[in-house]
């Protein structure tokens, strides 16, 4: 018989299951059998949805057995099976559900992380078993086939019999080794502690024989044992459940099993509605960013069903983008089974189920901003971004919802401050709510421009993400205060005018500066904000020397230009050399002026024209 091979990406993770040591080999068991439910789901929608089948619910159920002499457990299922194709295409290559992962070879180099993060599926039955074979006869079909693998070197499909239609998997559990039992999965007990830890909720019931004993008849002593088939679920969806019977482990098993993450996350939000809509839903929000959220694979959406029937893995019409970090499922009996992804779209129902998560959602994440703020700083960080695009997009018709989630780096408080907590303790006679924006915390710590502010006491957000400044454009005005950025030519702060007897002097000075730099700056002006740093760049009008940055690495580059000024620190020595060179060379404060713009450039985290005619400008002066 003709031994196949995996594709290259299934061969690997094979590799990786068979040798890692990976500490929770349990799970197989629960990948197995969300796999028969699956399947059953799949011919149960069926007969649903196509009047000519029904379905005897009596007839569908997962059993697990097992053989422990001959170290055999096996998994079987009642479900719509697998065709010679079908085997070869699913169990041939990589879960779908995982494939893109394992595009990247780098993210195969740690076994851990990978099995924890994607549940990888089928594949691990190959953590507990030296050899897989899989029997499958699929719905409609008469033949049956038997697909058999003992790991990386390949599988073989042949023909075989099987009654009706479903599938059976058979592990050959591995034998002992030094530092694992394997043993432990031929053991009745330890199967059901497992099962009812991942799969309880499962719909069909999982069948098993249990080993009991009873007093023997006739006997008054005297005990036998007899096995008794017993289902080990107790088949109610967890979210079908009371929230007073669940506890914070259940939650974070069943997000575990729906492979919504890796982590735990920080919240979840149980819902039971009745009244113009009826559904129950289960939501998480999760700590950590999946690592493919901001690409275009990630896909936003909840699971939807119909009265316990699955109808879409993902519908994404049930979460706004901002929110689509949510995972979870919802159930309504609201909602037509046969209903189509078109049709969903504008479903009354659908709509005010979306509606209603949305208010819970918001309200969720404002009472871990104030109740566990920890917990929200955590969540923020991963998810915080999307939070200001929500704000951005749409023309900022979601700011009233997002807003009040929103943190930023505080110049005062060395921490994530709201908004509403900078607009509590703001001065009287602050007019605005400064920011400053810079690529990290430590680069704005140093920006002259933000001296004469925080010299009047005034505190700073610091606006790190690219989607900042745009995000509060898009507010305009927090409580009746509007914006400003510490570059903007007008800070809207009084300073007096230092008498300056040559001010008429300097105006000149200034000019011929501009036109030195003509093309370059809009003006050149003598600094109101500036105490210690000879010189700055800022802006005149709405677009900031940030946004400029932004806009001209986008793909579409425009070659978008801002305002910008060049203030001068009058008060500083530089000031004196300048008019020195102005009143006595003019080669040198053409010199002098080129080297002070390069200077505020290069401040501003901006290129520099020339750096080479820079440098050299700079070996001049030190002749
Ligand atoms: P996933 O369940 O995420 O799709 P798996 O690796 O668990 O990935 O399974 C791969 C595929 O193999 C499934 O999508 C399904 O098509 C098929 N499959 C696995 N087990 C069964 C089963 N018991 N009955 C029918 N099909 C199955
Ligand atoms: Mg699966």
């Amino acid at each position: 018989m003709e031994t196949k091979q995996f594709k290259a990406e299934s061969k690997r993770l094979l590799d990786l299951m068979i040798n890692s040591i990976y500490t929770h080999r349990e799970i197989f068991l629960r990948e197995l059998i969300s796999n028969a439910s699956d399947a059953i789901d799949k011919v149960y929608y069926k007969a649903l949805t196509d009047d000519s089948l029904s379905f005897d619910k009596d007839n569908y159920y997962i059993r697990v057995s097992c053989d422990k002499e001959n170290r055999i457990l096996k998994i079987s299922d009642t479900g719509i099976g697998m065709t010679k194709e079908e085997l070869d295409d699913h169990l041939g290559v990589i879960a779908k559900s995982g494939s893109l992962k394992f595009k990247k070879e780098n993210e195969l180099k740690d076994g851990y992380d990978i099995i924890g993060q994607f549940g990888v599926g089928f594949y691990s039955a190959f953590m507990v078993a030296d050899t897989v074979t899989v029997i499958s006869r699929a719905f409609g079909n008469d033949e049956a086939y038997k697909w058999e693998s003992k790991g990386v070197e390949g599988y073989t499909i042949e023909s075989c019999e099987r009654n009706s239609f479903g599938t059976d998997i058979i592990l050959k559990i591995k034998e002992n080794t030094e530092d694992e039992n394997f043993d432990e999965y031929l053991e009745e007990y330890r199967l059901k502690s497992i099962i009812k830890k991942y799969s309880d909720f499962i719909r069909y019931p999982i069948k098993m024989d249990v080993t009991r004993s009873r007093l023997k008849e006739g006997s008054e002593k005297e005990y036998e044992e007899y096995t008794e088939e017993q289902t080990v679920n107790s088949m109610v969806p967890i979210w079908r459940k009371n929230k007073n019977e669940l506890t914070e482990e259940d939650y974070n098993n069943f997000y575990s099993e729906k492979h919504y993450g890796f982590d735990n996350p920080v919240k979840h939000i149980h819902i039971s509605v009745d009244g113009a809509v009826s559904y129950n839903a289960i939501l998480f929000i999760p700590e950590k960013m999946p690592y493919d959220f901001y690409t275009k694979e990630y896909e936003k959406g909840l699971e939807l069903y119909s009265n316990g029937v699955l109808i879409m893995n993902k519908c994404s019409d049930l979460l706004p983008d901002y929110f689509g970090f949510v995972k979870g499922i919802v159930d309504s009996e609201d909602l037509s089974l046969n209903i189509s992804r078109e049709m969903l779209q504008h479903d009354r129902q659908l709509k005010l189920i979306a509606k209603n998560i949305k208010t819970k959602i918001k309200n969720e994440l404002e009472n871990l901003l104030k109740n566990e703020r920890d917990k929200y700083e955590e969540f923020y960080k991963s998810f915080g971004r999307q939070l200001k695009y929500g704000i951005y997009s749409d023309f900022g018709s979601n700011k009233d919802i997002l807003q009040d989630l929103l943190m930023f780096y505080s110049s005062k408080e060395k921490k994530m401050v709201t908004l509403e907590e900078y607009v509590s303790r703001m001065p009287e006679e602050q007019k605005y709510i400064y920011y400053a924006s810079g690529e990290s915390n430590e680069r704005i710590e140093k920006m002259p421009q933000t001296e004469l502010v925080l010299d009047k006491g005034y505190e700073i957000l610091y606006f790190t993400d690219d989607v900042d400044e745009f995000a509060v454009r898009m507010i305009m005005k927090y409580k009746d205060k509007e914006f400003k950025s510490v570059s903007s030519s007008d800070l809207g702060i009084e300073v007096e005018e230092k008498e300056n007897a040559d001010n008429k002097e300097s105006k000149e000075l200034f000019e011929s500066m501009k036109s030195i730099l003509s093309g370059k700056v809009k003006d050149v002006r003598a600094s109101k904000r500036l105490k210690n740093h000879p010189v700055c760049l800022s802006n005149d009008g709405e677009l900031t020397i940030e946004m400029e940055k932004v806009l001209n690495s986008m793909p579409n580059n425009q070659n978008i230009k801002a305002d910008k000024v060049l203030e001068i620190n009058v008060n500083h020595d530089v000031f004196e050399s300048l008019k020195e060179a102005y009143e006595n060379d003019k080669d040198k404060l053409n010199l002098y002026t080129d080297l002070l713009y390069n200077q505020a450039l290069l401040i501003e985290g901006l290129p520099i024209n020339d750096p080479l005619e820079f440098t050299n400008n700079i070996c001049k002066i030190m002749k």
